[in-house]
């Protein structure tokens, strides 16, 4: 696309714009009655302005009914979270017996590895890139200690090299060639939260499959953000959180996904509890767990329903729209953004100081987020943009996360953010 870097030329591509209207079904912070330019839809998306609604019609049926409201409530509790099954499959890319909506990210992700980091004393490895996030990391080292291992010795992780800034799938693919039958699990952040690079699922999935090694992803990053076909490539198993690019809530329920294969493995280990248990035999309230053939196997609790409200509030509007539209928009978005940095880093051209995008260039390896090192400025840099009403995630020491999210940013916002880093970078 040919972008420039004026009011007209934004006003224009949002008139154009097929998802307009859904900015106004969001509610966009107001700080010190100015409009916001929200940015951080990947740390915690907006409130979709029917989330009230939809969490009222639980608190009023919960009123009426009391315990009735399981199965006698508009939204009978009881299968609640069967209603995402569905719609959440077309997000990830998945069967709907493959997904089910549960607890929270980093609980998932460790409910997940009980079950797909088996380690024996051959086959103990488990690979994840250098400096995933912090809960992943923790889980993984705790995973190991509870087998008995030494995380130095288990954990294998893949940093970029000497001097750049994202990993090389070339190196990810040979370490695990390379670790060969010792690996038990990869586990990878299928999109990086500090540069934004999306790691190429399917052929990890492949390698990782070839040396006989099981493989999940961390998709915090990726959920509503970017394209995935966890089914089609294969993928053991998955987990993500709904408060960033999903959009329901801080804290919001995270979703699991375990590949159509295992769902039938009724051996497979796992942590269990009474939701995961068959349907039909649940209430006879007897010994001897029997998991159901679904992802459901691993719920162990019955649903929050407040809180799946919420979700269901924002997955409607995904359902609505479709990832497709999404994307679409999301490339032409995080383009313009990628631009706009360009360009007022051409003006820095001759100075100590310049602005480098670390987030790959090529938009198949990338979402919405942008992420930009601001050489020779600090923290003052992020706080003038605070200041002028830009909500951003800044890094120690000079990084800024940016991620325009489709349904509710706009061109508008892009180019505005850019005038404000202008200005800024002048102080
Ligand atoms: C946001 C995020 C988390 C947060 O975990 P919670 O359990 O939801 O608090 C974990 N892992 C990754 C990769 C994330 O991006």
């Amino acid at each position: 696309m040919n972008y420039q870097n004026s009011l007209e030329f934004a006003r224009q591509q949002d008139e154009q714009d097929e998802l307009k209207d859904y900015r106004n079904k969001f509610y966009i912070p107001v700080i010190d009655g100015k409009e916001t330019i929200y940015f951080t839809g990947n740390s915690l998306g907006l409130q979709p302005k029917s989330t009230k609604d939809y969490i009222n019609i639980e608190l009023e049926d919960w009123a009426k009914w009391g315990v009735e409201g399981h199965f006698h409530g508009r939204n009978p509790w009881f299968a609640y979270h069967e209603m995402f099954a569905a719609p959440v499959a077309k997000i990830v890319g998945a069967l709907p017996k493959e997904v089910v909506v549960m607890n929270n990210l980093t609980v998932n992700l460790n409910l997940l590895l009980v079950s797909f980091y088996r380690p024996t004393p051959q086959r103990y490895k488990i690979l994840c890139e250098a400096k995933a996030f912090p809960s992943d990391q923790y889980a993984l080292e705790m995973q190991v200690k509870s087998a008995g291992l030494n995380p130095d010795e288990a954990i294998i992780e893949i940093a970029p090299r000497e001097g750049e800034r994202t990993i090389r799938h070339e190196d990810i693919i040979s370490a695990i060639e390379e670790a060969g039958d010792t690996l038990a699990c990869v586990m990878i952040g299928g999109v990086n939260y500090f540069t934004g690079q999306v790691f190429d699922m399917k052929a990890i999935t492949e390698a990782a499959h070839k040396v006989g090694a099981n493989c999940g992803f961390d998709l915090a990053h990726g959920a509503g953000n970017i394209e995935l076909k966890l089914h089609e490539w294969n993928v053991d198993f998955a987990c993500w959180c709904s408060y960033k690019y999903l959009n329901s809530g801080p804290g919001g329920v995270s979703g699991a996904f375990v590949h159509e294969r295992h769902c039938n493995n009724t051996d497979l280990p796992r942590f269990a509890g009474w939701w995961g248990h068959d349907k039909d035999s649940r209430f006879l309230m007897e010994k001897g767990f029997q998991p159901m053939k679904s992802a459901e196997a691993w719920q162990m609790s019955n649903a929050p329903i407040l809180t799946m409200a919420a979700h269901k509030a924002s997955i409607d509007i995904f359902e609505e729209v479709g990832m497709e539209k999404l994307l679409k928009k999301q490339k032409a978005l995080s383009g313009y953004l990628e631009f706009i940095v360009d360009n007022i880093n051409a003006s820095l051209s001759g100075t100590d100081k310049s602005l480098e995008i670390i987030t790959p260039r090529n938009w198949k390896e990338r979402g919405c987020q942008v992420s930009v090192i601001a050489h020779g400025y600090g923290k003052d840099l992020f706080n003038e943009l605070t200041n002028e009403g830009v909500i951003s995630d800044w890094r120690e020491p000079n990084a800024i996360r940016m991620a325009p999210v489709p349904l509710y940013n706009s061109f508008e916002d892009v180019y505005r953010f850019g005038q404000i880093l202008s200005n800024a970078l002048k102080k």
